[in-house]
């Protein structure tokens, strides 16, 4: 087991990719705390690791909400005494072009994907430097880390924050053993991006599943898209990487739609 006993908090681990990320950890033997604002799909996350005889956790916060941030993080350290490794995954999106984006939104896109980041950074990077063991963090990046795409202008922005977030990290945490790293996925069938279909089919004037096959699978070196399970077996590797060689980067998970 490449991560037997290790403490991993993921947030936004109730649904789609985050919950593919905390199964295969769990199911290399790491103890897994969820935090997500869906507390229904969080705790159905943690049930299923306990089913399968792992151990995990589910606690209802808001990442962008300091006081839920500080207190998630709290609360797990008190149940399972540390944190090894933070993935920060929890993320939304909002479409539109930039000429007409309303700047609530654009407000909660960026809080969401970097006050979310850095809050959760944050809370566990104190309890890594001060139980001296070193650590790994793992933020979800995206292709939209590396280019852009039309009508997602405030994610664009975000994700290519992320990956300067990460960077940081990575210098000021090096000396103390801290790793920290970007997954950028490609489009992965979630909720996230099955929810954009409607809007995308009635902008493009193109049909749902033409949005699936000239948006989605066209981008791919092979027409597949990439699973919520790819992306977990990357950040598996990047969470048990065994020594301070890899830090400061960002793998791209996309069936070749960027490739760096
Ligand atoms: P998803 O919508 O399936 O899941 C997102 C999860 O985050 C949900 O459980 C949701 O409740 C939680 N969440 C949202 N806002 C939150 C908040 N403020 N506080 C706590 N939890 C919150 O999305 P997904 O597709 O699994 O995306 C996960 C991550 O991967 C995101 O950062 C996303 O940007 C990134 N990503 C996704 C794709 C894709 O194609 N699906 C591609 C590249 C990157």
């Amino acid at each position: 087991m490449k991560l037997l006993d290790k403490v991993v908090v993921v947030t936004g681990a109730g649904n789609g990719i985050g919950r593919a990320i905390a199964l295969a950890f769990a199911k290399e033997g790491a103890q897994v705390c969820i935090a997500d604002i869906d507390i229904a799909a969080a705790n159905a996350t943690a049930e299923t690791i306990r089913g399968n005889r792992g151990r995990a956790s589910a606690w209802k916060a808001d990442v962008t909400v300091e006081e839920q941030v500080e207190s998630m993080v709290e609360n797990a350290i008190a149940e399972y005494g540390r944190i090894d490794v933070l993935v920060s995954n929890a993320g939304i999106q909002r479409l539109g072009e930039i000429v007409d984006f309303s700047f609530a939104d654009w407000k909660v896109v960026l809080a969401t994907h970097l006050d979310g980041a850095f809050l959760m950074t944050r809370a566990c990077l104190r309890n890594m430097y001060r139980v001296g063991k070193g650590g790994a963090i793992i933020y979800l990046g995206s292709v939209h880390s590396k280019e852009a795409s039309k009508l997602k202008g405030p994610y664009v922005v975000a994700k290519h924050g992320v990956l300067g977030l990460c960077r940081a990290v990575a210098k000021e945490g090096g000396p103390r053993g801290v790793r920290a790293n970007v997954i950028c996925p490609g489009f992965v069938l979630t909720d996230m991006v099955t929810s954009q279909f409607p809007a995308l089919s009635r902008d493009l004037g193109i049909s749902e599943e033409e949005v699936v096959e000239k948006l989605l699978q066209a981008t791919t070196v092979n027409g597949q898209l990439t699973l919520p399970e790819d992306v977990a077996e990357a950040a598996v590797f990047l969470a048990s990487f065994p020594t301070m060689a890899l830090t400061g980067q960002s793998l791209v998970v996309s069936h070749g739609w960027h490739m760096s």
